[in-house]
């Protein structure tokens, strides 16, 4: 099923310049990028954006890091592209991500992991609406 999901470049891999690697391997793996925009989070903004962690023990220095600096913010769409983007990321610690996906080449630390990538379609609607309103979605 062809659908959309959201992406976010996150702070620590604009710092380390790589953008277009990022950019290149999305359009290597056959996403049409539809939205993308540059934008940076205040922190009000990144403690929404990750309200269901607000229970979590990291919800603090995330949102902190989130507003650290400036992100890019992408609708990306193919065939199930949540989870090809989800594969394509790697796991949450960069540590643990498999060799071949963007946060072991690019990631830090469990918390700066150079990407993001909704997890369930329910997910991808809020979180594309979230940044594009009803325009991101259609
Ligand atoms: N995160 C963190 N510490 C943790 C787990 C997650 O700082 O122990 C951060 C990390 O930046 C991650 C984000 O919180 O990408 C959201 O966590 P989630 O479990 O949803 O991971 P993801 O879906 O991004 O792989
Ligand atoms: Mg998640």
């Amino acid at each position: 099923m062809v659908e959309k999901t959201l992406a976010i470049i996150k702070p620590d891999a604009i710092k380390k310049k790589t953008i277009g690697k990022i950019i290149k391997r999305i359009e290597d793996e056959e996403f049409i990028i539809c939205e993308m925009k540059m934008l940076h989070l205040t922190k009000e903004e990144a403690q929404g954006f990750y309200i269901v962690h607000k229970a979590k023990p990291f919800y603090e220095s995330l949102t902190d890091f989130m507003s650290s600096g400036k992100i890019i913010v992408m609708v990306l769409e193919r065939e199930n592209a949540i989870y090809h983007w989800r594969t394509v990321m790697g796991a949450t610690d960069p540590a643990l991500a498999e060799p071949g996906t963007i946060r072991h080449a690019y990631g830090f630390s469990i918390e700066r992991n150079a990407v993001h990538g909704s997890d369930s379609p329910t997910t991808a609607i809020w979180e594309i609406d979230f940044f594009f309103k009803n325009e991101g979605n259609k």
